[in-house]
């Protein structure tokens, strides 16, 4: 992966220090997520404006939470998570990134479900729907492999 902006090892450093005054809160806003979406948009800013404009988003996001975590309001929290979520969509259909484990999800379910309707083709659902589940679980587990080597895992 290329190497990280100074606008990203600034964010980083607010993160850290976000993180220090949230102290057991912190998990509520996961940061470690912030961190992975601001790495990409950082790598994507080169090409993409609307990575740009979420580099400065993210910016101000936090320098707005940070500056007393005693003001955090739940309305400022959905608005936080709010943010991410769609930063995350933008990665994914602009960039064609996935969520770690996004495949073996889909995958799991489609088996399962496909696995149920042949099983009663042929009476036997038990077995319709572990097949399924097996072949799911598989095919899932080695697309997320691939897209992690290939890199396009957020
Ligand atoms: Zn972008």
């Amino acid at each position: 992966m290329s190497e990280q902006t100074e606008w990203y090892r600034n964010l980083e450093i607010g993160i850290d220090k976000f993180k220090a005054q949230l102290g057991a809160d912190a998990r509520d806003f996961f940061l470690e997520r912030f961190a992975k979406i601001a790495r990409r948009v950082d790598q994507f800013s080169v090409d993409c404006p609307q990575c740009r404009e979420y580099q400065a988003r993210m910016s101000s996001i936090l320098q707005e939470l940070s500056i007393d975590v005693s003001q955090i309001t739940k309305e400022k929290k959905r608005n936080y998570l709010g943010n991410m979520n769609t930063m995350l969509s933008h990665l994914k259909k602009a960039h064609g990134l996935i969520s770690d484990g996004q495949n073996t999800g889909i995958w799991l379910v489609l088996g399962i479900g496909i696995g149920a309707a042949l099983g009663a083709t042929f009476s036997n659902p038990a077995i319709g729907i572990s097949a399924g589940l097996g072949l799911g679980l598989a095919l899932g587990v080695c697309l997320d492999a691939q897209a992690r080597k290939a890199g396009k895992v957020i």
